[in-house]
């Protein structure tokens, strides 16, 4: 979502005012709801536009929320009718053991964008203990990954309204390489972590689980004294009594749900060198594992002001790298603290380095700037892996360019077994992340920089992540933006790079060819320049 200030303001009031606030603040949120966002895919997805004022317009019949945001590759993924502001999230961790369940409760501050008689939640953990709307419980039944909630009382359009869960339970799987994706709330011998991209932080809590609807966190998470815990966000404080400790952190840059990360267990916080501008920068590592990884990731604050110079200023207050001793199969840009499978650091400071460049990238291209539909997956990815590239030598050294000639030569290839760049043919995550994704991303972005030129090409990235920072955006956004820094009418060569079936031809390289789709199956595997750059299990997502 795009939180408005005004309603930043409503939200805070109303956690200070109690309930009693709500009447008070509908009536301003019917107010600011009144402009919808520029961008036609923020701000909750569904039926933005064309409604009537709430004050003077006429009554509109209440009807059901839609079950699905209206993601084509995830039908059921969101919910429409409205749109979070804020979550408050609890979460109770009775013991010390990494396989324990988390015992739950969220309170979601939310605005109709319609007129309600039903709403739902995605959730998909093991329970929910009841459900209010306001301070009035409200029906729910749980459907397949839907929690269908009948509120006391219609909400009307524009209204802003609180939904509390209480007593949601989720149990932590132990993650397996073999079943990527599979345990968003997984468990290690240290603790546990959450891992909820692209479509699985719903099997964790309670929420409205796209990354077109982001709003603001606030975290308290109770945990038996002596055992660490940390969110995505800024530390707000620890509350220690009676053998228990209450961490507390707070989100305040608009999140996307996927994108929230809760560590608890023997974990030891590493404080950092801050950046150049000031970012606080720490790093979570398994205790019994410090002596190993504590030097290892000492590098991250060189490589944020390495970025920062590049792309402008950090989007947020905090970074740092979380390392978990688990089989993962991939590591993740959860926002503010990265997460990686501490296999990942075997090696030597070259094996890794991109990587951590690569989720350090994201916290901007993807994090920050968030996907408005899973299909424009290749903004995060296409951007990530340049970023990554670039951090062996910029976009002009011969690495670079020879990556970007093997990735050309694979062009078809890609586009015939995925699909085209910013057309991933499913939501089925080996398919959702797949080499077209990356490679191909980050090869129409070199060849935008071909017909733009790198000043205009550098304006682009800075403006995007300003422009669109804490928003949701959309490949359209993407190419209305180069189109208009550039002054080219960038439409038809930027579509047929995102969305064509065929390789355009290179700007200013004529002579580089494509590869026909007829190659042989182990040429085909040798010539794959994403394998080949990455050097890395090849089921390594990141
Ligand atoms: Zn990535």
């Amino acid at each position: 979502m795009s939180l408005l200030d005004p309603l930043l303001g409503v939200v805070q009031g109303l956690r200070r005012a109690g309930w009693a606030g709500v009447v008070a603040a509908a009536m301003l949120a019917a107010c600011a709801v009144a402009d919808p966002e520029p961008s036609g895919m923020q701000g909750g997805g569904a039926a933005l536009g064309g409604h009537e004022s709430l004050l003077g317009g006429p009554i509109e019949k209440p009807r059901p929320g839609a079950p699905g945001i209206g993601d084509p590759l995830f039908p059921l993924l969101g919910n429409g009718g409205y749109d979070v502001l804020h979550y408050e999230l609890e979460l109770r961790y009775a013991t010390a053991a990494p396989t324990q369940p988390l015992d739950g409760t969220v309170r979601i501050f939310a605005q109709a964008t319609q007129a309600l008689s039903q709403l739902d939640l995605d959730f998909a953990g093991d329970s929910v203990g009841e459900v209010r709307i306001g301070d009035a419980a409200a029906a729910f039944v749980r459907d397949g990954d839907e929690l269908v909630i009948t509120p006391p009382q219609a909400i009307a359009r524009g209204e802003v309204f609180l939904i509390t869960v209480v007593h949601f339970v989720a149990t932590p799987k132990v993650p397996s390489a073999q079943r990527f994706l599979g345990a968003p709330f997984f468990s290690t011998p240290d603790g546990s972590g959450w891992a909820g991209q692209p479509s699985n932080a719903h099997r964790v809590f309670p929420s409205n689980d796209h990354p077109s609807d982001k709003a603001t966190f606030s975290f308290r998470i109770d945990v038996p004294e002596g055992t660490t815990a940390v969110a995505s966000g800024v530390a707000t404080g620890v509350e220690t009594g009676g053998g228990r400790s209450i961490y507390s952190f707070e989100q305040r840059t608009p999140m996307a749900t996927e994108l929230a990360q809760v560590a608890v267990g023997a974990y030891t916080v590493v404080p950092r060198a801050s950046s150049d501008t000031g970012v606080i920068v720490r790093d979570v590592i398994p205790t019994r594992l410090l002596a190993a990884f504590e030097p290892k990731l000492a590098i991250v604050t060189d490589q944020l002001n390495w970025l920062e110079a590049r792309v402008g200023a950090y989007p947020f207050p905090t970074y740092g790298t979380f390392v978990v001793e688990a089989s993962l199969g991939f590591a993740l840009e959860s926002q503010t603290l990265s997460l990686y499978q501490s296999s990942y650091f075997a090696g030597a400071q070259s094996t890794y380095d991109t990587l951590m460049v690569h989720e350090l990238a994201h916290q901007w291209f993807g994090d920050s700037v968030a996907p408005a539909r899973w299909a424009d997956v290749w903004l995060n990815e296409g951007h990530a892996t340049w970023y990554e590239l670039t951090y062996r030598g910029g976009p002009d050294a011969a690495a670079f360019v020879n990556t970007m000639h093997a990735l050309y030569a694979r062009g078809d290839q890609y586009r015939d077994q995925y699909g085209p760049v910013a057309s991933p043919p499913s939501g089925n995550p080996f398919l959702l992340f797949n080499s077209n994704v990356y490679g191909g991303g980050c090869l129409a972005l070199f060849a935008l920089r071909q017909q733009i030129g790198d000043a205009a090409f550098q304006q682009v990235e800075r403006a995007w992540v300003s422009r669109f920072g804490g928003l949701s955006a959309t490949t359209a956004d993407f190419i209305a933006l180069a189109s208009e820094i550039s002054q080219q009418d960038l439409t038809a060569f930027l579509t047929d790079w995102l969305y064509g079936t065929v390789t355009p031809p290179m700007p200013g390289h004529p002579e580089w060819t494509v590869n026909p789709l007829a190659l042989a199956a182990d040429d085909a595997l040798a010539a794959d320049p994403m394998a080949l750059t990455v050097g890395e299990p090849a089921l390594l997502r990141r």
